[in-house]
């Protein structure tokens, strides 16, 4: 944490410097607001201070508080869709007013709500506590349990910014909660920012908005996705971003969250496919397959294994597009098949194999790994089929590769607090009696025999026990974790961050 904090500091450091937040201003992208739809409120602050942001109906009162905190002076960018907290405010003409210190500046806006009734609409007291910035109460009253409550952050965790786009419009916001399939397949097929470069090239990342400054992270072009926080007027974008640092990129920055600054003109947006998307979590070491709104499937992967000598193994993080299909790669021995370039040097493809003297395929110093970090960086999927009939090779016939309009890939990562949740204890799981030695999550799994289809049930919460307890892990159908498995994964993380490497170079 202390980079995180240092860069923090540089940051405000380089923003008082620079002259071009002279004035209070705030500006709006669209002045009629709809229920649900996001809209940009732009603003300038010209000095360090308190700054409110507030809306005032007709008859003068205040209705809602967006803010009212400690901000450094510079341009900011809030994303709003007319609501206060949960409640969304009545329809009708409203004032925005921006206010720091003396100065205060106003806007008209239209507020259109129309499925809001008017009668039941909760208009809350202006208060010196910022409307958005409550805990969000929970639905219903919850058991009283012992457990933590789940720590879902979002990618841009690390961010010196209190980021506002609604859950699922960019994957930099959205929460890393794999069960909320529509809020997830909603970041996933939003649109994407990526810099016009070629892919297998690198832009540098600078600290402040000049070609002079310094070099802080690289961007791959065409594939790698950025978060733009701010438009500037100087041809300078501010950005955050995860450093794509491969071993010989310009800057050594391994997969270190930034904010820094690129050109404007090299920004383009773009939507991708809306068919299939992927989701890899480092935390699972699983591939969450999404297709059409919903999740399809999974497979087990392996994500980097860096080592002080090799940070740059680290599967870098981020959000990015399938942009090319290159087919067999190979290194050493080694040959991984299937392979979709999505981040430069870093690809997806079937864990890799040798061959035997016969010719047949050998995957033994490999397939073992699978669900633990072990590459090189690249993404390891699993060549076995699972019980939905998918592997890497269904994966790279179904997926969309494009450098225009592919399928998304985004890499979560397991920052600390997060944690695997322990299947309930009733979760069904199946074994074959006739001398099978795996435990699968379906009862015709293909990592048996079909004669021996169905397979005999039992439950999670047996696992431990009797003729259960020497059971491994399917490689097919990849079955949860046994408890002590996942927690011992859940404790690594109660104190560390694995993939974020820089932790571990102060
Ligand atoms: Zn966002
Ligand atoms: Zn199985």
């Amino acid at each position: 944490m202390k980079r995180f904090f240092a860069c923090l500091l540089t940051f405000c450091l380089a923003l008082t410097a620079i002259p071009a937040f002279a004035m209070l201003t705030v500006s709006i992208s669209d002045i009629s607001v709809q229920a649900g739809e996001e809209i940009f409120i732009w603003y300038n602050l010209p000095e360090d201070g308190q700054a409110a942001l507030s809306l005032i109906n007709e008859a003068g009162q205040t209705v809602a508080v967006l803010f009212d905190e400690w901000q450094a002076a510079g341009s900011y960018e809030y994303g709003w869709t007319g609501t206060s907290g949960r409640d969304a405010l009545p329809s009708g003409s409203y004032d925005l007013e921006l206010r720091q210190g003396a100065g205060a500046v106003r806007l008209k806006l239209m507020l259109d709500h129309p499925t809001a009734p008017q009668g039941t609409v909760a208009i809350p007291e202006a208060t010196d506590t910022p409307a958005v910035a409550e805990p969000e109460p929970t639905a219903a009253p919850q058991p009283v349990s012992t457990a933590e409550p789940p720590f879902n952050p979002t990618p841009a965790l690390r961010s010196a910014y209190s980021h506002v786009h609604e859950p699922g419009t960019c994957y930099w916001c959205t929460p890393m909660d794999i069960t909320d399939e529509e809020t997830v397949w909603k970041m996933l097929t939003s649109p994407i920012y990526t810099l016009n470069e070629e892919q297998m090239k690198q832009v540098i990342v600078r600290e402040e908005p000049s070609e002079d400054s310094k070099g802080i992270a690289v961007v791959t072009g065409t594939s790698e996705g950025v978060h733009v926080l701010e438009n500037r007027n100087d041809g300078w974008s501010k950005i955050e971003c995860y450093s794509s640092s491969f071993f010989d990129s310009e800057v050594k920055a391994w997969n270190e969250f930034v904010t820094g600054y690129v050109k404007t003109s090299l920004i383009q947006k773009k939507t991708p496919d809306q068919k299939y998307a992927l989701l890899v979590d480092k935390l699972t070491q699983t591939l969450y397959i999404f297709h059409e709104g919903h999740l399809l499937s999974t497979l087990a992967v392996c994500t980097g294994l860096y080592n002080p000598k090799q940070p740059y193994n680290e599967t870098r993080t981020g959000e990015f597009i399938l942009v090319s299909r290159t087919g067999d790669l190979k290194s050493d021995r080694m040959t991984s098949r299937y392979a979709i370039r999505y981040n430069s040097a870093d690809y997806i493809h079937e864990v890799p194999h040798v061959k035997n003297a016969d010719k047949s395929l050998n995957y033994k110093a490999t397939e073992y790994k699978l669900g633990t970090r072990a590459s090189h960086g690249c993404i390891r999927v699993q060549r076995l089929t699972n019980p939905d009939g998918i592997n890497m090779k269904w994966l790279s016939e179904h997926v969309y590769v494009s450098s225009k309009k592919g399928s998304r890939l985004v890499i979560w990562e397991d920052f600390q607090g997060r944690q695997i949740p322990i299947p309930s204890d009733d979760t069904p799981l199946y074994y074959n009696p006739k001398g099978g030695k795996d435990y699968h999550t379906s009862a015709t799994c293909p990592g048996a025999l079909s004669k021996y289809h169905p397979m005999t049930a039992f439950t999670y919460g047996e696992l431990d026990t009797g003729i259960y307890a020497s059971l491994n892990r399917c490689y097919n159908c990849h079955p949860p974790r046994r408890k002590a498995d996942i927690e011992e994964i859940n404790n690594l993380h109660k104190t560390q961050s694995p993939g974020m490497v820089s932790d571990y170079h102060q």
